[in-house]
């Protein structure tokens, strides 16, 4: 598992015990949330000033200009942030992946990034998720994939039923097969 993203554990609950899957979201890398409001709102780099000396000169030359802009015209400044994209954005791929601040890296399960209309990978995903949960008494959990995965518990018919649900509900080749690395790991068949 080399990708780094956030994932929801179901848990389903039935007479007979329970069972669960884990449900990965998966960027599409398209850019659309890197505004330089997003990127001000991510909170800190991840880098350090020594290794990553040409990062922070553009930050800090980045918060003057900001600075100055902001003491000449709040409401401009204000304008300018929301339009404008992330200076680390080249094309539509993060220059700074690796140390990209918190925020980008768990956006979008971010108190905000949920309610994003923008995101065609998180509308996805939630209609990937509504499938699964659909009728069913489900607990949820989130997590992230950079820390322990959460161990699954599933039979191969109820797996079954969850990949023809995902299919119906649109998921991608590459979301089926991230969803199918992240529930490799089994507790046990039930
Ligand atoms: S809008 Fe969604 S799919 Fe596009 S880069 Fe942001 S998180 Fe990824
Ligand atoms: S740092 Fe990277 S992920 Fe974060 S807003 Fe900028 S381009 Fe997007």
């Amino acid at each position: 598992m080399n990708i780094e993203t956030f994932y929801v554990h179901l848990k389903f609950q039935t007479i007979s015990g329970g069972w669960s899957v884990n449900l990965p979201f998966l960027c599409d890398k398209c850019g659309v949330c890197c505004t330089l409001e997003d990127f001000l709102n991510a909170g800190e780099i991840q880098g350090t000033a020594e290794s990553d000396r040409g990062v922070y000169a553009k930050f800090k030359a980045l918060t003057v200009e900001l600075g100055k802009l902001f003491e000449r015209d709040e409401k401009m400044y204000e304008q300018h942030i929301a339009a404008a994209r992330c200076p680390f954005q080249e094309g539509n791929i993060c220059s700074i992946y690796a140390i990209r601040p918190k925020g980008c890296s768990q956006f979008p399960n971010t108190p905000f990034g949920m309610l994003s209309e923008d995101c065609k990978a998180l509308e996805r995903f939630k209609e990937q998720k509504r499938a699964l949960k659909r009728g069913r008494v489900v607990e949820e959990t989130g997590h992230f994939t950079g820390d322990r995965i959460v161990p699954v518990s599933f039979s191969k018919k109820q797996y079954d039923a969850c990949i023809a649900k995902l299919l119906k509900a649109g998921i991608t080749e590459e979301e089926k097969a991230l969803f199918n690395s992240l529930n490799e790991q089994k507790d046990n068949n039930s």
